[in-house]
C-alpha cells in the first residue's frame, strides 16, 4: 500500500491531474454507449481505486457502486482472494492458446461449471456478446451436422438484450441499440414478453406468464422446422429496466422447445451467479449446494446452452464462456474438420481470467453466499419500501423465490430527463445508480453491509425525488 504522505500529494496534484487526465479521456478514448458530446455538460469521473462496495474519484470523494460496474462485481473491489488467486496464476502462467494446448485453471473451471449446470462442455470467449455469437452459430451448426439444415432461424423476446456484435445485436430487441444497425442484422422473430410490467390489468403473474407461453407455442409449433434456438434472459430481462417474470414461463419454454426440436439458449450473462437468488435462474429449484443434475431429477430443465459473462470472475477480467449438453458436443464429433466448431478467441480460456473465476466459484462455495443473500436481500427489500412514499409502481425484486439481489421500481415522472438527472443526483450524493429509462434499481455487490445498503437507499430515494421535479 502507499503510505497516507504519498497519497496526501497526489490528491493535491489532482485538481490539476484530474482536468488534464479528463481532456485526455475526451481527446483519445471513445467511450461506450455514449453520445461524447453530453461530456460537455456531464463530465467524466477519474477512478482512482476501488475498495469493497465503493469507487474513490481522483479527489478522493467515494461513490457507492450499486450498479457493481456494469452489473459484473459480485464481491466488492479489491477482494483480497480474487486478487490473489490471479497474483498466484500471473506467476505460473499468464496465457497460452488454447486450440492444441490446455492447462489446469481452464479444465478445472469447466469441471466445476459442469457440475454446477449438468451441461458438460464449456467453449469460452472473452465477452458476453462473443458468448451470444457462439451459442447462435453452435446452434446452427449442430441442426446443420444433425441433416436438418433448413433449421436456421432464431426467435427471442420482445424487449431482449442479448448483446451488442452483429449476430447478438440481430436477437436483440431493444430499439436505441438496435434501429440504426437494422439493414445489417439477421432478421429473428420476437414472442411476446412475459415481463409482469405487461400483463393485462388484474392479470396474476403465474396467468400472464402461461398466456405468454401458449403464444410461443403457437409460433414454434407453426415454424418450427425452419427454427433453430429461442434465446432467452431466465427471469429477468435485465436491460429491458429489470422487466421480470414467473418461472412457470421457463419451464414451459422448455417444454415447447423439447417437444418441437427447438433449443433452448439461456443467455444468463447478467442473472447467472446468485442474481436472482439461486445460483443460476434456469435452475429456480436448485440452491448453490445442489447440482443441477442431481435437482432437477424430474423435469430436465437443462437449457441446451447456457452463456455466461459478467460476474463469472468475480468483475475482474474478461471471460465468456457457453456450456452445452454433451450430446450436443458429439455432433460436432467427427473424422470430417467441417463439422468442428471452427471459431475461435485469440484469448480463449485465458488462465488468468479462468483463476480469478475460480476464486469466484471458491467463495460462493466456502461462504455460502446464496443463503447469506437471502438475507441481505430481504434487508435491502424492506429499505426499498421507503421508496412508497414517492409516486412509484412496481417495486419489485427476482420471482422465484421472493430473494436475489437485483431491486427496481418504475418511477412515475414527467420529466423527459429523468434518468440522468437521477444519476447526476445520486453522484453528487456519493452513489452510482444508472437508471434504465424510468426505472431506479439497485444491482450491488454480494458484500454490502447494512450501513452501506442505508446509505444505498437513503442517497438512492433522494436523487428519485429531486430527479422526479
Ligand atoms: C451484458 C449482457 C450481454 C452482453 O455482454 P457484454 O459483455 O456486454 O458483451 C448479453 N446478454 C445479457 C443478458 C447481458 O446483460
Amino acid at each position: 500500500m502507499h503510505d497516507k504522505s504519498v497519497q496526501k500529494t497526489s490528491y493535491n496534484l489532482d485538481m490539476n491531474a484530474n482536468q488534464a487526465l479528463l481532456n485526455r479521456s475526451l481527446a483519445s478514448v471513445w467511450h461506450p454507449c455514449t453520445q461524447m458530446k453530453q461530456h460537455e455538460t456531464y463530465p467524466l469521473i477519474p477512478i482512482t481505486k476501488g475498495e469493497g462496495v465503493w469507487l474513490y474519484d481522483a479527489n478522493g470523494k467515494r461513490y457507492l457502486d450499486a450498479v457493481s460496474s456494469w452489473w459484473v462485481n459480485l464481491f466488492g473491489h479489491d477482494n483480497p482472494r480474487i486478487k490473489d488467486a490471479i497474483k498466484a496464476q500471473l506467476d505460473q502462467l499468464e496465457h497460452v492458446m488454447l486450440a492444441g494446448f490446455t492447462h489446469e485453471p481452464v479444465v478445472e473451471l469447466s469441471e466445476k461449471l459442469a457440475k454446477l449446470t449438468g451441461l458438460g462442455h464449456a467453449f469460452y470467449g472473452s465477452d458476453g456478446a462473443s458468448a451470444t455469437e457462439i451459442a447462435l452459430k453452435m446452434s446452427f451448426h449442430f441442426w446443420r451436422n444433425s441433416g436438418q439444415p433448413n433449421k436456421i432461424k432464431f426467435i427471442s423476446l420482445q424487449n431482449s438484450y442479448h448483446g451488442e456484435t452483429l449476430g447478438a445485436l440481430g436477437v436483440t430487441d431493444v430499439s436505441i441499440f438496435k434501429d440504426t444497425y437494422a439493414p445489417l442484422l439477421t432478421q429473428s422473430a420476437q414472442m411476446p414478453s412475459p415481463d409482469f410490467r405487461l400483463a393485462e390489468a388484474g392479470e396474476g403473474a403465474e396467468a400472464f406468464a402461461l398466456r405468454c407461453a401458449d403464444a410461443l407455442e403457437t409460433y414454434v409449433a407453426a415454424y418450427h422446422k425452419s427454427l433453430a434456438a429461442f434465446i432467452i434472459e431466465p427471469l429477468v430481462q435485465c436491460a429491458a429496466g429489470m422487466g421480470m417474470y414467473h418461472p412457470i414461463y421457463l419451464k414451459r419454454a422448455r417444454e415447447i422447445c423439447s417437444k418441437y426440436q427447438v433449443h433452448l439458449i439461456a443467455d444468463e450473462i447478467a442473472v447467472g451467479f446468485g442474481r436472482t437468488g439461486t445460483m443460476f435462474a434456469s435452475y429456480t429449484d436448485c440452491d448453490a449446494a445442489c447440482t443441477a443434475s442431481n435437482c432437477c431429477k424430474n423435469i430436465d430443465c437443462r437449457p441446451d446452452f447456457m452463456c455466461l459473462s459478467k460476474g463469472i470472475t468475480g468483475g475482474y477480467l474478461p471471460l465468456s464462456c457457453v456450456l452445452t449438453r454433451d450430446e450436443i458436443y458429439q455432433a460436432f464429433y467427427d473424422d470430417k474438420i467441417t463439422k468442428a466448431f471452427l471459431h475461435s478467441h485469440s484469448y480463449t480460456g485465458n488462465p488468468l481470467a479462468c483463476s480469478a473465476a475460480l476464486a469466484t466459484l471458491c467463495i460462493f462455495e466456502t461462504d455460502n453466499v446464496i443463503q447469506k443473500n437471502q438475507e441481505t436481500s430481504d434487508f435491502i427489500w424492506q429499505k426499498m419500501q421507503a421508496f412508497n412514499e414517492i409516486s412509484i409502481t412496481n417495486l419489485r425484486r427476482p420471482n422465484s423465490n421472493q430473494s436475489g439481489m437485483i431491486f427496481a421500481v418504475d418511477i412515475v415522472t414527467k420529466n423527459p430527463n429523468f434518468a440522468r438527472d437521477c444519476y447526476a443526483s445520486a453522484l453528487e450524493n456519493n452513489l452510482l445508480v444508472r437508471p434504465i429509462g424510468n426505472t431506479v434499481y439497485l444491482m450491488p455487490p454480494y458484500t454490502i453491509d447494512r450501513e452501506e445498503v442505508e446509505h444505498a437507499l437513503k442517497a438512492s430515494i433522494h436523487a428519485t425525488s429531486r430527479a422526479c421535479k
